[in-house]
């Protein structure tokens, strides 16, 4: 690991200028380096406030000599893929390449938490933060849920956490990352477009793990095949979860879920959260808090809640204080967000939900008949493995440029009631479009629901956006 002192004077560069690259460039600046920003967006309206400091700013195309003979390290925003001309020219010339959180490791005076897994990382990283929060831990939230990386590091104490949320494109650009806690919560087949397939993800996952040492604690879920096989020769202390197991030593529920979704009756048994230390740690045993007081709804959910309790343990937080700030705590806005209830209609907003493992979750938590409204962003998918819940739904509304592909797997499942809306107007008149059709499928006891299983780029400027036009739809219905 390079020392940050060793980049004074240095030339560093910065690309992509979004609010990580700027958060990136201003540390650098800092430490005394020559920071130059390149970005091939045209207006780059972040430039003024690093030209103001003095550092060099270039937008509108990629340089040919912006890596020169001076050039000691790359910093690219992790969406920059590695075949950019910038970025193989700089591992052409054996220029260092990282993303902004291999920096940040470098430079932060306290322990960082890392969580990353496919689905649910928004959601666990802020539960760790409020658990460590309630437990007087400091703990800054950070990372792709909005605080930049680099900025965290500057609040940051040594008595004190970050709390990180990383993807796998972040983690890709990693080398001596060490993250005190790392947690993977799962791994569905998500962006294998930018991967290029299952190995290079899983081999980016697997990146969280890779320096840490006996003491550091790896938090894996016990329920994800892929994640159990990573546990096998890592050097960190393994505290794994499961929602269907009993543990002997781990974060669980007792008595445990069945796997199949259909076999639970009304009569299910009231479920507890319980923490089994290991034999290493003195063993014993602690119950958290009984499953139906989380504050947030469905089985994901209380997976969310098993991992992030988990994180709290590792890093010291008391046992006795975790279920408070559980019961406290509700839906993350756009993460099954309920919305509003009309005529016995209740509303909610998934649009978070951008693949279709993340839907197929929050269709199967939600009780009574559910109208989905979905779609958005072909990314090549079937959607197949949308099939078993859509044979439970009461109808469906689709839209965008997926909207044949799950009308086909509508009609696969026997659905009746499957409509498709047409993008005649703009991208807000057809959801609100769908919205109000949704809404004449449903009767009172329904869900209308959306949770499209697909990115909102088709026809929305980000999954914000959609959801917000989704719940005003409701509001005004
Ligand atoms: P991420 O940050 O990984 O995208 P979020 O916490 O923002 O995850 O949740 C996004 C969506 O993913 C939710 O709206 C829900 O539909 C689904 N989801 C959340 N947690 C899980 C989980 N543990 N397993 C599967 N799907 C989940």
């Amino acid at each position: 690991m390079n020392h940050p002192s060793t980049y004074r004077d240095q030339r560093v560069v910065i690309l992509g200028l979004a609010k990580s690259g700027v958060s990136v460039a201003k540390l650098f600046h800092k430490l005394g380096a020559d920071v130059i920003v390149n970005d091939k967006k045209e207006t780059c309206p972040e430039a003024d406030e690093l030209t103001a400091l003095g550092i060099s700013v270039l937008c509108g195309y990629h340089p040919d000599d912006l890596v020169d003979d001076r050039t000691v390290l790359l910093v690219k925003n992790p969406g920059i893929p590695y075949s950019a001309p910038p970025v193989r020219q700089a591992l052409d010339r054996g220029v260092e390449v990282i993303t902004e959180v291999e920096a940040a490791y470098w430079l932060s005076p306290a322990p960082i938490i890392g969580i990353t897994g496919s689905n649910g990382k928004t959601t666990t990283t802020t539960l760790i933060g409020k658990l460590l929060d309630a437990a007087g831990m400091k703990p800054i939230v950070a990372g792709n849920i909005g605080l930049p990386l680099c900025d965290a590091v500057e609040e940051a104490e040594e008595d004190g956490w970050i709390v990180a949320e990383l993807s796998s494109f972040q983690l890709k650009g990693t080398t001596a990352f060490r993250p005190r806690i790392a947690l993977l919560l799962n791994l569905a087949e998500t962006h294998l477009d930018y991967h290029g397939g299952m190995e290079d993800y899983v081999a980016s996952k697997r990146k969280m793990f890779a320096n840490q040492e006996s003491g550091d604690t790896a938090v894996l879920n016990w329920d994800d095949e892929t994640c159990r096989a990573i546990a096998e020769g890592l050097s960190a202390d393994v505290l794994p979860f499961s929602l269907y197991e009993r543990l002997e030593a781990g974060v669980c529920v007792e008595p445990p879920y069945s796997r199949d979704h259909l076999a639970e009756g009304a009569d299910e048994p009231r479920r507890v959260i319980v923490y089994r230390r290991p034999a290493s740690a003195g063993g014993g045993e602690a119950v958290i808090m009984p499953v139906d007081a989380l504050g947030i709804p469905g089985r994901h959910n209380t997976a969310n809640a098993l991992a992030a309790i988990a994180a709290a343990l590792a890093a010291g937080a008391p046992s006795e204080g975790l279920a408070k700030p559980l019961e406290l705590v509700r839906s993350v806005e756009h993460r099954l967000e309920f919305v509003r209830e009309l005529n016995g209609v209740k509303f909610y907003n998934d649009s978070k939900a951008t693949n279709p493992t993340a839907s197929t979750m929050s269709i199967r938590s939600l009780k009574g008949p559910i109208v989905l409204v979905a779609g958005g962003l072909d990314r090549g998918s079937d959607y197949m493995e949308l099939l078993p819940v859509f044979r439970n739904l009461k109808g469906l509304v689709a839209l965008g440029e997926t909207k044949e592909k799950l009308l086909r797997v509508a009609e696969l499942a026997g659905l009746a009631n499957a409509h498709s809306v047409n993008a005649e107007g703009d991208a807000e008149s057809t959801l609100r479009e769908a919205v109000r059709q949704a809404a004449a499928l449903a009767e009172p006891g329904d869900t209308v629901l959306l949770s499209p299983a697909c990115a909102s780029w088709d026809m929305f400027a980000s999954y914000e956006q959609r959801g917000s036009i989704f719940k005003q739809s409701a509001h005004t219905l």
